[in-house]
C-alpha cells in the first residue's frame, strides 16, 4: 500500500517523499486512517517503528490555516525527544506554511517566548516548561484541537502524570487525543478513561518482543572484571557506533571517563548533563564524532539515533521494558545490529525477568581468550550439587569459539 492511498494531504505526501520513505510501517498504515477519520487511538509499537510519522502526517493533514493559538499539542516526556519529534515535525511540514515550535527545559525562556507570542500552529513541549509558560500567560491550549501523549509509560516513570493531567484540563473537552505507550500500567490505562473517548488500540507486533534483526546475548562477568570485558569487547567488536547503557548518572561518567582513557571518542548523555552539553553529544554521536555514546535510560529512552550498530548494556536494565528499548537503538528499520549485556552475580533476578517478559533465553557467551577470574557464574548447578565444571556441561554447545549454553540457576 502506497502513502498516496492512505488519504493524506498532497503537502505530506511531498513531505514524505523528500524524507525518502517509499511505503507506510505498519503503525503508519493503522493508525493514519483512524487518526484522518477522527478517532482518538492509543499507540503500542516497538521503537524505530515509524511512529512520528503514523500521528504527525494524519494531523498536519487536516490543520490548513493559521491561527494565533496552536492548534496542535504534541507532549514528549524528555527534552532531546521534544527537539527530536520538532525536527520531524518540521521536516514532514516542510510544503506547508505552518509553524512549529518546542518548548522545553534545560535553556531560556526568550527564544521560545518569542516563537509563542509570533504564533504557533503546532507545539511540541515537555510539561513542566509548557506548566511555566502556561502560568506566565505566554502560552494558551483553549484552541487546541488534536493532543499527542507520547511515551506516556515515560512520563508516568518520570513522574510527570500529574503535570500532564493539569496541562489537559486546559486543553479544550471536543478535542482529538492519540497516546503512544509502550506499556499500559494501571495508571496509564486511568489516564486513558479520563482524558480519550472510545480510543481504538493500534497495536504492532508482540511489543514485548526484540526486534528480528537484533542478535543478543549475555556475557555473565565477575563485578571486578566488568570494565576489563567491556574494553575489550569494544577492541573485537568491528562497530561503527555504539551505545553504552548504565543504570546511574555516575556510572555513566565512570565508564565515560574509562573509555576516554583508552582512546575512544566518547559522548555522554544523562539528566545531569547542561542541555547544550547534551545536545553536543547527541549531534556528536550522529555525525560520527563520537563513535561510543555512554547513556542512561532516561536519557536515551525513545531518540532516533539511527544506524547503531552495536548496543552494550553495561548494566541489566531493572525495567524489563527497558531491554526492549535499549536494544532496540540497534536494528532498526531492518538494518541489523547486535546487543550485549554484562551480567554480574547479582543481575540473575533481573535477567529473568526480562527472560519472561520477552518469553526468550538470551544465549550466555563467553569471550573466547579473555582471562576470567571467576568463572563461577559460568557453571550450572544442578538442584542438590554443588556447581561444577563449565556451563557447556547440559545442553550447551560451542558455536564460533563462544559457549551456547543454558542460564545458570540460581539459589
Ligand atoms: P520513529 O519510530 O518515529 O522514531 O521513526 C524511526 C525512524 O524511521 C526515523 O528515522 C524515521 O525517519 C524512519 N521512518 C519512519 N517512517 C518511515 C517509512 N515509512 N519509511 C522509511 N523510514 C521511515
Amino acid at each position: 500500500m502506497a502513502f498516496s492511498k492512505l488519504g493524506l494531504s498532497h503537502a505530506m505526501l511531498e513531505g514524505v517523499k523528500a524524507m525518502g520513505y517509499v511505503e507506510p510501517t505498519p503503525i503508519q498504515l493503522r493508525t493514519i486512517p483512524l487518526i484522518l477519520a477522527g478517532r482518538d487511538v492509543i499507540g503500542s509499537a516497538q521503537t524505530g517503528t515509524g511512529k512520528t510519522a503514523a500521528f504527525a502526517l494524519p494531523i498536519l493533514t487536516q490543520i490548513d490555516h493559521h491561527e494565533p493559538q496552536p492548534r496542535v499539542l504534541i507532549l514528549e516526556p524528555t527534552r532531546e525527544l521534544a527537539a527530536q519529534v520538532e525536527t520531524a515535525v518540521r521536516d514532514f511540514a516542510r510544503f506547508t506554511d505552518l509553524r512549529v515550535a518546542v518548548v522545553f527545559g534545560g535553556v531560556g525562556y526568550g527564544l521560545q517566548r518569542e516563537a509563542l507570542h509570533k504564533g504557533v500552529d503546532v507545539l511540541v513541549a515537555t510539561p513542566g516548561r509548557l506548566l511555566d509558560l502556561m502560568q506566565q500567560g505566554t502560552c494558551k491550549l483553549d484552541r487546541i484541537k488534536y493532543l499527542v501523549l507520547d511515551e506516556a509509560d515515560r512520563m508516568l516513570d518520570m513522574g510527570f502524570l500529574p503535570d500532564v493531567r493539569r496541562i489537559l484540563q486546559k486543553c479544550p473537552r471536543e478535542r482529538h487525543t492519540s497516546l503512544f505507550s509502550a506499556t499500559v500500567p494501571p495508571e496509564i490505562e486511568t489516564l486513558i478513561q479520563w482524558a480519550m473517548k472510545d480510543p481504538e488500540t493500534v497495536e504492532i507486533g508482540a511489543r514485548r518482543t526484540p526486534a528480528e534483526t537484533v542478535k543478543h546475548v549475555i556475557y555473565p562477568v565477575s563485578d571486578a572484571q566488568k570494565t576489563d570485558l567491556l574494553l575489550e569487547l569494544l577492541k573485537r567488536v568491528n562497530y561503527d557506533s555504539v551505545i553504552v547503557f548504565c543504570r546511574t548518572k555516575y556510572g555513566a561518567d565512570r565508564v565515560a571517563h574509562l573509555l576516554k582513557r583508552n582512546n575512544h571518542a566518547v559522548a555522554v548523555l544523562h539528566s545531569n548533563r547542561t542541555q547544550r552539553e547534551r545536545e553536543q553529544a547527541l549531534r556528536g554521536f550522529r555525525d560520527g564524532r563520537f563513535e561510543v555514546l555512554v547513556a542512561t535510560d532516561i536519557a536515551a529512552r525513545g531518540l532516533d539515533i539511527a544506524e547503531v550498530s552495536h548496543v552494550v548494556n553495561y548494566d541489566v536494565p531493572q525495567h524489563p521494558e527497558d531491554y526492549i528499548h535499549r536494544i532496540g537503538r540497534t536494528g532498526r528499520m531492518e538494518a541489523k545490529g547486535d546487543a550485549f549485556t554484562l551480567m554480574v552475580a547479582e543481575d540473575g533476578r533481573h535477567v529473568q525477568a526480562i527472560e519472561r517478559f520477552i518469553s526468550q533465553k538470551i544465549p550466555r557467551v563467553k569471550l573466547e581468550d579473555f582471562e576470567y577470574r571467576y568463572t563461577a557464574l559460568f557453571e550450572e548447578n544442578k538442584p542438590g550439587q554443588p556447581s561444577t565444571g563449565p556451563m557447556r556441561a547440559r545442553g550447551a554447545r560451542v558455536r564460533g569459539g563462544y559457549f551456547y549454553g543454558p542460564a545458570k540457576r540460581r539459589r
